[in-house]
């Protein structure tokens, strides 16, 4: 028998037959390398944006919408924001995310608590297809990233939600149990049961153990159904077009001062760190108007 292959940059769903819960894995790797690679990281502060990464992966695979999943976790100690952003493209064939962090000159390793401090947890719903956005913001509570996404599952959405994260510095990975509300409790102790099993997992099992390998380990005595997986890729979508957009947003006067001063102007993405250069003639095609022609206006 040739030895099962491992999971990599892969979402799978799955649910226990004649029960409310399903469940969803992930697996960031490649992802997660690709995602982190321009910038320079703490191991810890890698570790937290991983398992932020994976926790937003999990949390956007049970939203049923096109767009993006944006959570933020803003702190007033020396780490002062960690953001990911997780999307689901427009054809529904993949799944992308992107994700950066800020912080000051003090941030040293310790646990999460002792980087962040106070804060707040801010998740946004931002759909891509007209739908109505959201913005939920909760003072943090809990001393991991899995602690603060179940506290808020649990208060502002009501859905009991249990997360499981790891992240060893070079990927990242994740399981999530929800009991969906409005159902018959036909099996009433399942969703204690189904916790109880899925609290035995070990770091190494989420990260190295295929989906197949770790469901066939917790849950071995139930019947569980697991769906298609679902690619996971890294995908920052700043462009120069968008970027264009932004300046002409802080208006004519400014820009052209700003480059007047320093010859050019410089903007980085924070995800990415992809630098977009405007000179001064670019900048003067920023704001040259639509000129339109007499005659060749096209119609609708
Ligand atoms: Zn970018």
């Amino acid at each position: 028998m040739s030895a099962p292959q491992k999971d990599s940059d892969i979402l799978y769903r799955f649910t226990f037959d004649q029960t409310p819960i399903r469940g969803n894995t992930v697996h960031l790797n490649q992802s997660f390398a690709i995602a982190l690679q321009n910038h320079d990281y703490t191991p810890a502060l890698r570790v937290a944006l991983g398992e932020l990464m994976a926790a937003g992966m999990l949390l956007a695979a049970t939203l049923k919408m096109n767009g993006a999943l944006v959570l933020q976790i803003q702190g007033k100690g020396p780490l002062k924001l960690l953001v990911v952003e997780c999307s689901r493209q427009q054809d529904q064939s993949d799944l992308t995310l992107r994700a950066t962090a800020k912080f000051s000159d003090e941030l040293t390793e310790g646990s999460l608590q002792e980087m962040i401090g106070d804060g707040h947890f801010v998740i946004t719903l931002d759909p891509k297809d007209g739908g109505q956005g959201y913005q939920g913001v909760v003072p943090l509570e809990g001393g991991s990233i899995s602690e603060i996404l179940e506290n808020y599952m649990r208060r502002s959405e009501q859905i009991e939600t249990s997360i499981w994260l790891a992240c060893d510095g070079q990927s990242a990975a994740g399981m999530l149990l929800q009991k969906l509300p409005d159902q018959q409790e036909t099996d009433p102790d399942a969703w204690n049961r189904t916790n109880m099993l899925a609290d035995t997992v070990q770091n190494q099992e989420l990260l190295q153990l295929s989906t197949i390998e770790l469901l066939n380990r917790l849950f071995h005595e139930e019947e569980v159904r697991l769906y298609e997986g679902q690619a996971v890729r890294f995908l920052c979508t700043c462009s120069r077009d968008n970027v264009s957009n932004m300046l002409r947003m802080m208006g004519e006067e400014e820009i052209k001062s700003i480059i007047e001063e320093r010859g050019e102007l410089e903007v980085h993405c924070d995800f990415c760190n992809q630098c977009y250069r405007f000179d001064k003639i670019d900048s003067e095609q920023l704001f040259v108007s639509e000129i339109t022609i007499p005659g060749t206006q096209s119609r609708h």
